[in-house]
């Protein structure tokens, strides 16, 4: 198990995150500056706004020292804004929005569209021997999968929780499920 896990907390919903961490029984730290930034051993990317959460990243100075971290290797779970902020390329973003480029995954924000704007579905996990409840709120449509990502669920032929080296991304919302399976596998597979 990481040391220290650090939870985002610029915008969105990093609380839960690390309550369920800590019941896990990881130290979790949040994380508003590039101080902290630099003392967590692995870091949640939670949902809320991307383009929000971009653009604190950017006012709180963590953009580049984030980059340099995950340029390192640091492991990561970005959950629905955190799965886009991570992707190297984003549809219907906003213009000064970054992609941190983390993992080879092209994805729209937004992409369900309007009607189906929040669903629920129980998927399929590898590795996980029983379906997992996920929530979608204004989740991200995976467009494009890169040849080095691992696809560990989907909905409808598009992937929904993917992980690549270091970088596990969910397009849903993990941590409101009441279900730790998710934080619990991404703890086993960082740590060993
Ligand atoms: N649509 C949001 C975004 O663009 C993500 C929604 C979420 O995280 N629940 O960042």
């Amino acid at each position: 198990m990481p040391a220290t896990v650090g939870v985002l907390a610029l915008q969105g919903a990093f609380a839960v995150h690390a309550a369920i961490l800590e019941n896990l029984g990881a130290a979790t730290i949040e994380v508003r500056t590039a101080e902290q930034l630099a003392s967590v051993d692995a870091l949640v990317i939670p949902g809320g706004e991307s383009t929000t959460i971009s653009m604190l990243l950017e006012r709180s100075a963590m953009l580049e020292p984030l980059r340099a971290r995950l340029d390192e290797g640091l492991p990561v779970l970005g959950t629905c804004a955190g799965m886009i902020l991570l992707a190297s390329e984003i549809s219907d973003g906003r213009d000064d929005q970054h992609a941190l480029g983390a993992i080879d995954l092209a994805v729209t924000r937004n992409g369900y569209g309007r009607q189906i704007d929040s669903f629920e579905a129980d998927i399929d996990v590898a590795g996980l021997d029983a379906p997992f409840h996920a929530v979608f709120i204004r989740a991200p449509v995976v467009e494009r999968v890169g040849n080095a990502v691992e696809v560990l669920a989907e909905v409808d032929d598009q992937a929904v929780l993917c992980t690549s080296g270091s970088v596990t991304v969910a397009a849903f919302h993990p941590e409101l499920s009441d279900d730790d399976r998710i934080h619990r596998q991404w703890l086993d597979r960082i740590g060993g």
